[in-house]
């Protein structure tokens, strides 16, 4: 095994792959110096697949070309890293790839830390299809298919959207339903976004040099999808996705918490199936449904200054309202805490966001510097709230393919991922 490692991280979904080239290798890790090499995208595979790809500083390398399955894919990435167009110095062949590493969305009860994949670990990411039917099948053919394009011996490493959250204790994740479900079909809550809440809570703890212990936090990745973690002495006390990603915050087409009756009373009145009902409560929901216009939380805050319109202005209104109710919550869940850390799209980029939430939270402590929160957008990591604030604020960019990469070179070399869960 060679001192750096180039590790291929893949996130492959239904139709469309993301994925990026890491070299990096514990030294490296340790001195926050991963390189990453080149990144890029391929969307509506199964057709006229559009791709695209940037090596280094270049410009992306825009392309289509027929892909018809997920190994196309895959196949057509590695064929691209390996080529002149790329033009990486580090990978002249297959052969230079070194390990690749998966977003796998769920995990269950099982993994609750990344794992080496063998064909245990693929019948147990297989088992819990039942709880991703729509993600789990897609990450296990881009196992497949790097299995058989890079050769059944190169190191693949799963690394789960649900493991974060694996140290929830029994009264937060169960739901108050009769017992026997959560034996019988393991109905809980899961929690997702885990890589991401485990980054920004372990780049927190670099930020301010405090040891795992005496993290406490509340971490708010607010992109398309949306969630929130409470954390407690390093770990995961409780999130707001539930046993699918649909509970919880406002998001960008889902609605997050709602009485679940109304799906019921809904199914009733407007003739609708029960497929329709979680179609119109996932896609059709939240900003989208609110607004009337758009998903696109940029698109609503642009509708809401130029033309004051009345809907966007709600629908950010009950955006932010909700994650507001999710921080005092936390900040009880917790007995109280240290910072909360915005990351994600929205709040990575949205000041005018960031500030609405934080609205009226003096109460607790949390005073803003409106003019240090202007100036964190475009993947500034920085603290903006007051210096003397009981409730610290921050943004640190999230970097979820980054801990991919990170934990793939830790577990092909045997030590123990950062900020996992305890075993
Ligand atoms: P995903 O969850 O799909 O990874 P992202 O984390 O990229 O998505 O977040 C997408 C969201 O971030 C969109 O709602 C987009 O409008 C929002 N966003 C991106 N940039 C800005 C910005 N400058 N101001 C407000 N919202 C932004």
């Amino acid at each position: 095994m060679p001192g750096i490692m180039n590790v291929l991280v893949l996130n492959s979904g239904s139709s469309t792959i993301k994925f990026q080239l890491i070299a990096t290798d514990l030294e490296r890790i340790a001195q926050n110096a991963d390189q990453r090499l080149a990144r890029g995208v391929i969307e509506r595979i199964g057709g006229e697949a559009v791709c695209s790809m940037r090596s280094g500083g270049t410009l992306p390398h825009r392309a289509t070309a027929q892909l018809r399955d997920i190994r196309a894919a895959v196949d057509f990435i590695i064929r691209w890293l390996c080529s002149p167009e790329a033009g990486l110095a580090e990978i002249k062949s297959v052969a230079d790839i070194h390990a690749v590493g998966h977003r796998v969305v769920h995990g269950g009860e099982r993994f609750k830390q990344s794992v080496l994949i063998n064909d245990e670990v693929l019948r147990g990411i297989d088992d819990c299809i039942d709880l991703a039917p729509l993600h789990n099948p897609a990450n296990i053919k881009g196992v497949l298919a790097a299995r058989e394009l890079l050769g059944a011996g190169l190191p693949q490493v799963a690394v789960f959207d649900t493991a974060f959250h694996q140290t929830l204790p029994e009264h937060a994740y169960l739901y108050a339903l009769p017992y026997q479900f959560y034996r019988r079909h393991k109905v809980r809550r899961y929690g997702f976004h885990g890589t991401s809440h485990r980054y920004v809570a372990y780049r927190y703890r670099y930020l301010v040099n405090l040891p795992r212990e005496e993290v406490n936090i509340i971490t708010l990745h607010l992109g398309n999808g949306c969630s929130a973690a409470a954390i407690k002495a390093g770990n995961s006390l409780d999130t707001s996705m539930g046993m699918t990603p649909l509970e919880g915050l406002v998001m960008g087409t889902r609605s997050g918490d709602i009485d679940p009756s109304i799906i019921d009373f809904l199914m009733s009145k407007e003739g609708l199936t029960a497929q329709e009902t979680e179609g119109l409560l996932n896609k059709q929901s939240g900003l989208l449904g609110i607004s009337g216009l758009t998903n696109d939380m940029r698109e609503l805050l642009d509708e809401a200054r130029e033309n004051r319109d009345r809907r966007a202005l709600l629908a950010i209104e009950l955006f932010c309202y909700r994650v507001r109710k999710y921080i005092g919550a936390y900040l009880a869940a917790l007995g109280g805490a240290d910072a909360i850390v915005f990351t994600g799209g929205i709040g990575e980029n949205s000041a005018e966001v960031r500030a609405r939430i934080c609205q009226g939270m003096e109460w607790c402590g949390l005073h803003l510097n409106e003019d240090v929160n202007a100036t964190l957008t475009g993947g500034r990591e920085g603290m903006f709230s007051t210096p003397d604030s009981r409730l610290k604020a921050y943004v640190i960019p999230t970097d979820e393919e980054l801990l991919i990469a990170r934990d793939t070179v830790r577990c092909v070399l045997a030590v123990p991922p950062v900020n996992s869960s305890p075993r």
